[in-house]
């Protein structure tokens, strides 16, 4: 740019003199002009950057973009779990819980949900604060129902291998293999066939040839084997547990002795006639807690539905 030369006129000789400006002028200039570029530069930038953004300010919005798709994906998948876990809860509930009585899951195990943010007071004064705590909040909620049913597994196991346990010992066959023949039995007799004078029946009684084999019906530990005078001549009694003890008697031989571990299906003796009896069969009892139980109750799987509603029938004619 040509650099303009300033005059100023000369009163005193009527001429134009040539202005030169001395070094402070120069100075005052140079600050004002550099003083409104920096303004003006300043101006734009702002209007720029409101306009269009700077670089930096852009990649940041990107990345704030990438985190909340990341966390959108992220409640997708909890979603996902909780509805599996969900899913396990229901079975659960509906089939292993109730079979094994055990009380039921409660539907609605909120931990993080109601009353929730206020835990997570390091997510607060983001921008994106709520939708941090929403994801926050389900995961911990899928935290819980994870840990819950993880534990009620963990039960059911148990409570399996209890009952596993539990059916192993209980009375639940038939102590002869002979096929079902009406016999007497839990009923009150008005005449007794050996006594003759009334008296209740409390058992199976199972016709037999004597010397017909006789099992062990659930897993337990011989209480008694012999004759007691008791009018069931030889017997076997077999402690289960749980409260339940078998009674077998009139035997023409017990197998067994007091102590012996048995398992469900052994061997103990063989049938007879000794003690109370008028004829050749099987007396068989189920105590539950030192009452007298049906044993019919106890092995009708072992039955044909016939037999059962014909033994039924007998049972309940006088
Ligand atoms: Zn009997």
């Amino acid at each position: 740019m040509l650099k303009r030369k300033k005059y100023v006129f000369d009163t005193a000789n009527l001429q134009f003199l040539q202005h030169r400006r001395n070094l402070t002028q120069k100075l005052v200039r140079f600050s004002l002009f550099f003083g409104a570029s920096v303004v003006l530069a300043l101006f734009y930038g702002f209007i720029f950057q409101r306009l269009v953004g700077s670089p930096k300010q852009e990649l940041l919005e990107q990345r704030v973009d990438e985190m909340k798709l990341k966390y959108a994906l992220l409640e997708k998948k909890i979603d996902y779990s909780t509805a599996a876990v969900a899913d396990l809860r229901s079975a659960d509930n509906s089939s292993y819980r109730a079979i094994l009585d055990l009380p039921l899951i409660p539907e609605d195990i909120s931990e993080g949900g109601a009353g929730g943010t206020f835990k997570f007071g390091d997510l607060s004064g983001y921008l994106n604060t709520d939708l941090m705590m929403s994801v926050r909040s389900k995961f911990e909620d899928l935290k819980t129902q994870t840990n819950i049913q993880y534990n009620s597994l963990n039960e059911l196991k148990e409570k399996a291998a209890e009952w596993k346990e539990m059916w192993a010992h209980l009375p639940y066959i038939r102590p002869v293999n002979v096929t079902m023949k009406l016999g007497d039995g839990m009923k009150f007799r008005d005449i007794h066939p050996v006594w003759g004078s009334p008296k209740w029946h409390f058992g199976q009684d199972f016709r037999c040839p004597i010397g017909t084999e006789v099992h062990a019906t659930g897993a337990g530990t011989v209480y008694f084997a012999g004759n007691e005078n008791d009018g069931f001549g030889n017997k076997v009694v077999i402690d289960h547990g749980y409260g339940y003890r078998t009674i077998y008697g009139h035997l023409s031989k017990c197998n067994v002795k007091r102590g012996d571990k048995i398992t469900r299906g052994d061997f103990i003796g063989l049938s007879g006639n000794t003690g109370t009896s008028t004829g050749p069969h099987l007396h068989y009892q189920i105590d539950l807690f030192g009452e007298h139980v049906n044993p019919l109750w106890y092995f009708e799987d072992s039955l044909t539905e016939e037999e059962y509603f014909q033994m039924l029938d007998y049972l309940t004619k006088p």
